[in-house]
């Protein structure tokens, strides 16, 4: 019988699915913005949510190099879909914020007040590989020695709700990177979806507030083993791989390799990979004016290593070849990255080789200049 204890942190319960707008009801009360999946033009978003409902039910992805579909039909389950070009990156660290605004009056120029208030924001089913790409963005833009006051008053706020990836695409490789697909830590709420309910564990004093009077299970030996099985088959359907044996070295030892030219003979240059990999974090500053000359400000927006104007300095430019702009994205997210930050930039997410139009696959490229350097 549902019973009207407070669940521990820590401990694992399950609830009935539609209980779940309990939870959205008081995320909102407290003065959050939920944020979850939903579909738009044939494609997955994050986009706000008021109920479950709005969630994409029963729908999945087919996902392969340049390739990606929304399929139906098959279950009625909310969290299966599978990110697509989207990530939680737009929210923290938006594709443009303003920097400053200035107006004129008379002969001097006034700065604005800023217009916008950071918003609270509740990510609703952030799954293992993109809350390692929170936390590998954290890394980048909360150091100790400086921390961007645009990220920190955005992340500062966020509550997650986590979910268990139980059906990976094909295009996923986070067990060779050690991310997922089964969420570790750092969330207030981590979900699992069972046909029938969801099992929720713990993970924060938040996430226990707003369980309370919500009518809860403890989880049964039965619904635990369910969800130990489902992410052990999630883990063994996971056929790409990446091997990170020495991986850095591998890279790093052979920039001058002629297979990085095989590569920039395929890519395009188009920057795809590097707008939807979660991690990626290039931008640059530009100066707007309005057309009566009475406002002017500047705004941070995202660019991209690929963006022939990205390696421009004083001089010209340092990566004028499509191959070179492709070793700096690689070399980076594989190898200078760990010097930098302690880990690697990749989370195996999987999206770059989705919506790359050229079917460049990281994974396939490691292996082949591993190949290549090994021969
Ligand atoms: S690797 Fe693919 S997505 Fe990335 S820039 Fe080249 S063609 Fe575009
Ligand atoms: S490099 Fe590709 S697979 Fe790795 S985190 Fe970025 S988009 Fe995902």
């Amino acid at each position: 019988m549902p019973t009207e204890r407070i669940p521990e942190i820590g401990s694992t319960v399950t609830i009935q699915k539609p209980a779940f707008n309990s939870i959205l009801s008081r995320l909102k009360e407290d003065g959050y913005l939920p944020i979850g999946p939903r579909l738009k033009d044939e494609a997955l978003v994050y986009a706000p949510i008021d109920k479950i409902e709005d969630l994409p039910q029963g729908v999945s992805t087919v996902q392969k190099p340049g390739y990606y579909r929304l399929t139906r039909g098959k279950h009625m389950r909310y969290f299966d879909i599978i990110p697509g070009a989207h990530s939680w990156k737009q929210f923290l660290f938006p594709s443009r914020a303003e920097l400053f605004k200035l107006q004129k009056n008379g002969r001097e120029w006034e700065r604005l007040p800023e217009k916008e208030e950071p918003v609270n924001y509740a990510f609703i089913g952030v799954r293992a590989c993109e809350l390692a790409a929170i936390q590998i963005q954290d890394n980048i833009f909360m150091r100790s020695d400086f921390t961007d006051p645009i990220y920190q008053a955005h992340r500062k706020r966020v509550f997650i709700v986590s979910v268990n990836c139980t059906h990976p695409s094909e295009t996923c490789f986070c067990t060779s990177m050690g991310t997922g697909p089964r969420v570790k830590d750092s969330y207030d709420l981590d979900l699992t979806e069972l046909d029938d309910v969801f099992v929720l564990t713990i993970g924060s004093e938040l996430g226990k507030r707003l369980m309370t009077g919500i009518p809860f299970e403890d989880a049964s030996g039965y619904i635990r083993t369910n969800v130990e099985h489902k992410l052990e088959h999630a883990e063994q359907q996971m056929r790409r791989k990446l091997d990170t044996t020495d991986l850095p070295e591998l890279i790093l030892n052979h920039l001058d390799h002629p297979y990085w030219n095989e590569i920039g003979k395929r890519c395009l240059s188009c920057a795809n990979c590097t707008q939807v990999c979660p991690t990626c974090f290039c931008w640059d500053t530009v100066d707007e004016i309005s057309l009566d000359g009475q406002t002017t400000g500047r705004a941070r927006v995202w660019d991209s290593c690929f963006n022939p104007g990205y390696s421009y300095q004083a001089g010209g430019n340092t990566r004028p070849t499509i191959y070179s702009r492709y070793r700096q994205w690689m070399s980076h997210k594989l190898g200078t990255w760990k010097q930098q930050y302690g880990t690697l930039g990749c989370v195996g997410c999987g999206r770059c080789i989705t919506w790359c139009p050229a079917e460049i696959d990281i994974t396939e490229e490691v292996a082949a200049l591993r190949n290549e350097v090994e021969r």
